[in-house]
């Protein structure tokens, strides 16, 4: 029952609610067929943009086109999309039969077709056996079937998904994930995906963008996301651990100096900010070999496949190392650390990346 997917195009989409600016002038790609995940923290204006694309509300400013087609000024149902919220929004008093017909009811699909559409979709959703049931009957992921398969009855062009596994706990969340994950690899369609869990849109999404304030961030796949981030904001979000940081500034000797580093960094600003990913720092135990800083141990998490290991420094704040579970050490232990310099980033006072890499000053680091 598949078809292939209609691409989106986002040209400097805007949305403002009286004073507040959800949306500022944005512009964004989904390909055809692709699984793109919206992220950002709460309040960013993925929501509203999804609700954009399926003309849920109308954009104050830009277009907004699907399958080649403008479609700002068409009416929701016109689109060729379907979307699947949080809240499944199921009819309590249906089957899940009529749950499933229902849209297609409503266009008037003839019935031959829409029973076989019905029984075509609860057969690829695992659905068979529950098509008498009530809603009320159902676990929360079954519910959440039921939802995902009334949109795709109706074999849209575009899967518009409002954090649909956020009402679910910690497993059904993982396993919900994976089942979307394959939907799209056995249907090929469009599907815009919005969290606001970084480690879920990472996992899901073939090309992730990041939101905050209303702003795309960084559009990319999720190891580009992760390992080149282009700006502060997007480092700082995607991670966990979330990424350690020191701030850093030109010395008379024109190092960026910061805590126990005086980096030879690329020539630019006076004001740079250090990150550096936990998995990227080696925490040699006492007694080990020098590295880039000396820290005293605060806390060992042993979470079994890793140890996290929080250091006092370097400078004021905290880090966190991610360790072997073979790595021997105590709170209190005084320990070497070393970074992978060739994986660190510097930004610069505006929060945007800073190209070239880091470096301890006077060494000379392979690249
Ligand atoms: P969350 O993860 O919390 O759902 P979000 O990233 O999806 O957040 P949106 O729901 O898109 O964010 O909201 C973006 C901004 O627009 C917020 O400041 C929100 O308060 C505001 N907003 C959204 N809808 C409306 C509305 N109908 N009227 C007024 N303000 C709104």
């Amino acid at each position: 029952m598949s078809r292939a997917g209609q691409g989106v195009v986002l040209r400097g989409v805007g949305k403002r609610f009286g004073d507040v600016v959800a949306v500022q002038s944005m512009n964004l790609e989904v390909r055809p067929g692709e699984l793109m995940v919206l992220v950002g923290p709460s309040g960013c204006g993925k929501s509203t943009l999804l609700r954009l694309i399926a003309g849920l509300e109308t954009p104050t400013s830009g277009e907004v086109w699907i399958g080649g087609r403008r479609v700002d000024e068409v009416e929701p149902g016109a689109r060729d999309v379907a979307m699947v919220f949080q809240s499944y929004a199921l009819y309590p008093h249906m089957t899940v039969a009529r749950n499933l017909g229902f849209g297609l009811r409503v266009r008037g699909t003839p019935a031959a077709e829409l029973e076989r559409r019905v029984a075509e979709t609860a057969g690829a959703l695992g659905l068979g056996d529950l098509l008498e049931r009530k809603p009320g009957q159902l676990s929360g992921g079954q519910r959440q079937r039921v939802a995902l398969g009334r949109a795709m009855v109706r074999d849209p062009g575009v899967f518009l998904f409002d954090e649909p596994l956020s009402n679910l706990d910690a497993e059904l969340r993982l396993r919900t994930r994976d089942e979307i994950a394959a939907l799209h690899r056995r249907l090929g369609t469009t599907m815009v995906f919005v969290t606001h869990d970084q480690v879920e849109a990472l996992s899901l999404g073939q090309r992730v963008a990041v939101m905050d304030r209303g702003r795309l961030q960084q559009v990319g796949t999720p190891d580009e996301v992760y390992r080149r981030p282009r700006n502060l904001f997007v480092a700082g979000f995607v991670g966990s651990p979330p990424i350690n940081r020191i701030g850093l500034s030109r010395d008379g000797s024109g190092a960026l100096a910061g805590g126990p580093f005086a980096l030879a960094g690329p020539s630019g600003p006076d004001q740079a900010t250090l990150t550096v990913r936990p998995e990227d720092l080696a925490v040699a135990g006492p007694g080990g070999t020098e590295g880039d800083f000396r820290a005293t141990v605060l806390r060992v998490e042993a979470l079994g496949s890793e140890q996290r290991v929080h250091l006092d420094g370097p400078g004021d704040a905290a880090w966190v190392a991610r360790a072997s579970p073979a790595l021997r050490v105590a709170p209190g232990a005084r320990v070497s650390v070393s970074i992978a310099w060739d994986r660190s980033h510097l930004f610069g006072p505006d929060g945007r990346r800073e190209e070239g890499v880091a470096r301890p000053a006077g060494q000379q680091v392979p690249r």
